[in-house]
């Protein structure tokens, strides 16, 4: 079937054409229209007549959460108010806000590609898509909504949490696909479960976006609310927002939206192109993008390009999952550690549930230790001591460190209905 919202780059092998020609009009329209950009492409030596392959990305200067905090509030503006219609704005690590601003077209081309990720997972404009994300200066909650719209499908917006007004609408409206964080799935499947209401529902996918799941909490999901197909969806404030890319269920990689932006995965401390398929930062270079444009935006999202082609026809690359943050990367006795590679560790040991906490310390000795505390499967049949070997294990071939297993019962850890905090780093230094 032809897709309505195809790839701008009319075949896979024009796709480095379209982004030298995007790249080129990047450059030149934040020179020209940018003070922060002139200031910074000028220090770098570039001019936009120097731009004359991909290659020539590497020749431009990094750009920061701390520039956006530096230039607060309108650090990226290149293009005049009068042209600008909405700004967003997402929390910022270094304290102040992550303010974006868009044009018309910006939010266009947004859409456009949201829509894009509502095709790859199958709606139809027969479904029914209840949005249970947040709404107001967030990107998310008008994000999937206004793209729902595009794409043709009904619009439930709700906004998070209140499981009690979800789970009556969900029945009521006879709602097919349900849009939340991975915390808020969890909490649904198991309200669900509790309440016995899983034969009244009508849900068929899942699309969950701005966390990462674990395949526990995905079981959990699937089987209390009786659904199929569970989708990723990923995208930052600064890239536009989500729905620029989707996991379209062949594995767990993502399908991204290479025809809008350029995607390097360097290695966060040199910053060097890291060796094809090796774990990098997600660097990003938009294409198109009008209010605010980004030039080698350092995300410090952490994950690799997958190479080959899909089998679910789709052509544009992929990326894996988001494996953690360079800021979140902690060394445990020389190692670099980041929280992904625990989750990669315990989806692959049965008997573990979906949520677990790594507790950093030091023993009494002075020696550090790691601990990892981890839920019970909710029907676990396991014997307690062979499981935490399979974890010990697991953790000692991926990671190289040893590491001490606590089980505890099953629905006994918080949940929360936004990110869930699963690294304590409880050491002290003097
Ligand atoms: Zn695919």
């Amino acid at each position: 079937m032809l897709s309505r919202f195809p790839s701008k780059a009319a075949t896979p092998a024009d796709l480095a054409t379209h982004q030298l020609a995007g790249l080129k009009w990047t450059v030149r329209h934040a020179f020209e229209n940018s003070p922060f950009y002139r200031e910074q492409l000028e220090k770098a030596g570039v001019t936009p007549e120097s731009i004359v392959s991909l290659q020539d990305i590497r020749r431009l200067p990094f750009l920061t959460a701390q520039d956006l905090a530096a230039g607060y509030p309108f650090a990226l503006r290149s293009a005049p108010f009068a042209d600008l219609v909405r700004i967003h704005a997402s929390s910022g690590t270094t304290g102040k806000r992550k303010v974006l601003c868009y044009t018309q077209k910006d939010i266009d081309d947004w859409q456009t590609m949201f829509a894009r990720c509502y095709e790859l997972a199958g709606l139809t404009r027969e479904d029914r898509v209840q949005i249970a994300v947040g709404y107001g200066l967030w990107t998310a909650g008008i994000g999937f909504q206004q793209a729902c719209e595009k794409f043709g499908a009904l619009a439930i917006p709700v906004g998070p949490g209140n499981l009690e007004l979800q789970t009556s609408l969900m029945i009521d409206l006879q709602t097919t696909v349900f849009c939340c964080t991975a915390s808020m799935g969890l909490l649904l499947a198991e309200e669900v479960h509790r309440q016995g209401l899983r034969d009244k529902l009508n849900l068929k996918k899942i699309i969950l976006g701005a966390e990462r799941s674990s395949s526990a909490m995905l079981d959990t999901m699937r089987e209390c609310l009786g659904v199929k197909d569970i989708y990723d969806i990923t995208g930052l404030t600064e890239v536009y927002g989500p729905g620029t890319g989707l996991s379209c269920g062949h594995g767990s990689a993502i399908h991204y939206w290479a025809d809008h932006f350029i995607l390097e995965i360097l290695d966060p401390a040199t910053l060097e192109p890291v060796a094809p398929g090796e774990v990098g930062e997600m660097v990003f270079t938009t294409l198109c993008k009008e209010g605010a444009p980004l030039i080698r935006y350092r995300s410090r999202d952490l994950t690799r390009l997958i190479e080959g082609e899909c089998e679910c026809g789709c052509t544009l690359p992929r990326h894996d999952r988001i494996l953690g943050r360079s800021d979140d990367v902690v060394i445990f006795r020389g190692v670099n550690i980041y929280p992904g590679q625990v989750d990669e560790v315990l989806n692959r040991v049965d008997g573990v549930g979906s949520e677990y906490q790594v507790h950093l310390g030091h023993k009494d000795d002075g020696r550090d230790y790691m601990l990892i505390r981890v839920e019970r499967a909710k029907d676990g049949q396991l014997p307690d001591e062979q499981v935490c070997k399979r974890i010990i294990s697991g953790i000692k071939h991926t990671l190289l460190v040893s590491c001490e297993v606590e089980l505890v019962e099953y629905g006994s850890m918080p949940r929360s209905e936004r990110k869930t905090k699963r690294l304590f780093d409880e050491r002290r230094f003097e």
